[in-house]
């Protein structure tokens, strides 16, 4: 096979897909941090980088217990901005 291959699953559709064309999005000491780099170390998962999926995980807690993290409105809103314009 050529080239290395690292696929990852989207946590909202879960679909498996190359690493870069998902969206990290890491627990980053405590911060909820999107991370297109792979560089920040922390609990981490990946998604598609669509509302669609976004909101999926949201919706069966699983991005919350994924990152140890509360997903408020807020912090969801701020993800799905960088994900639009990012
Ligand atoms: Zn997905």
């Amino acid at each position: 096979m050529p080239g290395v291959s690292s696929l990852k699953q989207c946590l909202g559709c879960g679909d498996r897909r190359e690493e870069i064309e998902l969206v990290r999005v890491v627990n980053n000491r405590g911060e909820i941090k999107i991370d297109p780099g792979g560089r920040l170390s922390g609990r981490d998962v990946y998604l598609c980088p669509q509302v669609n999926c976004f909101q999926a995980a949201r919706e069966t807690s699983q991005l919350s217990s994924e990152l140890h993290m509360k997903i408020t409105d807020e912090l969801f809103n701020q993800l799905l901005e960088e994900i639009n314009h990012g």
